[in-house]
């Protein structure tokens, strides 16, 4: 780690405990094309490794120049090894994700510098869990998920993915494996481009005939903007209380998302 500061984060309702931020080098170990937008990124510690908690994200930075670091959100909990995994969508004319898609390769050193983000479970809290999702939004969610399984297997969790086609179900194999693991986990998706599907609406507006009333419930969205104010409404009106509500927006103003081309 080269530098060091104190970085707090704050839960909707309640502190959550200080971990030093830093930096922290890691290697480039996996890439993989995860759907037609994005590819994962898998990565290892060289050294000391990046503490943080399940739902936050990092700043990460590469050996070059012209490109500016940017956020991504850790798609695991955290492991012994240190190991993390990133989901990184491919916008068109966006400088670091173009670079990360068609420079980045497998043995590259990168910084990650954090922990950074409040998308973090409360401690207090001890009710049923929803986790709304649209695109790479389904990496903290991911990983509050696996950490809540794990730590408080008494709690429900309900996790909703929006994506545009089926070949947009980031993780889809890995949330069915769960959900046939862990009787109080439940997975279920919307195609906003595919009518074929069970579900074809946008997540606000089914959330009242799958789930009802959310009182009681901690909610945590992420993704973009619209999906963000759009779902953090929805649940409000169904009764979530604003501060069981956790929320991340991705990025204010999306362009069009470029098809990935297979890394080799
Ligand atoms: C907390 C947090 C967590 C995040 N986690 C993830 C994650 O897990 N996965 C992920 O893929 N992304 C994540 N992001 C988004 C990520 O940080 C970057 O914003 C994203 O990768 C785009 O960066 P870029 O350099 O490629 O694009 P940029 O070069 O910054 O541009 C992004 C897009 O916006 C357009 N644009 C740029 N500037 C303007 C402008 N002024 N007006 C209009 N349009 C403009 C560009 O043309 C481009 O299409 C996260 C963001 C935050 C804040």
């Amino acid at each position: 780690m080269s530098t060091t500061t104190q970085t707090a984060t704050r839960s909707a309702n309640t502190d959550v405990q200080t971990l030093a931020a830093g930096t922290y080098r890691y290697r480039v170990e996996v890439l993989r094309v995860a759907s037609p937008v994005v590819l994962e990124v898998g990565l290892a510690p060289v050294g000391e490794h990046l503490p943080f908690r399940p739902g936050q994200h990092a700043m990460l930075g590469v050996r070059e120049p012209d490109v500016p670091e940017r956020a991504y959100s850790i798609a695991n909990a955290p492991r012994p090894d240190g190991r993390v995994r990133l989901l990184v969508t491919r916008y068109a004319g966006g400088i670091t994700s173009g670079w990360i898609h068609d420079r980045l390769a497998r043995g590259d050193e990168v910084i990650l510098d954090g922990p950074h983000g409040s998308l973090v479970a409360d401690p207090s809290l001890d009710g049923p869990v929803l986790l709304l999702a649209a695109g790479c939004g389904v990496a903290p969610v991911s990983a509050v998920a696996e950490s809540l399984l794990a730590s408080q297997p008494h709690r429900e969790v309900t996790l909703l993915f929006s994506g545009r086609t089926p070949a947009h179900l980031l993780q889809r194999t890995r949330f069915e494996d769960l959900q046939r693991r862990h009787e109080q986990f439940s997975y279920d998706f919307t195609l906003t481009r595919d009518r074929s599907s069970r579900w074809h609406r946008r997540v606000p507006h089914m959330l009242g005939r799958l789930i009802g009333d959310l009182s009681g419930w901690e909610v945590f969205i992420a993704g973009n903007e619209h999906f963000v104010r759009a779902s953090r409404d929805a649940v409000h009106v169904l009764g979530a209380e604003a501060s069981s509500v956790h929320t991340e927006e991705f990025l204010a103003d999306p362009s069009p998302q470029l098809e990935c081309q297979p890394v080799s």
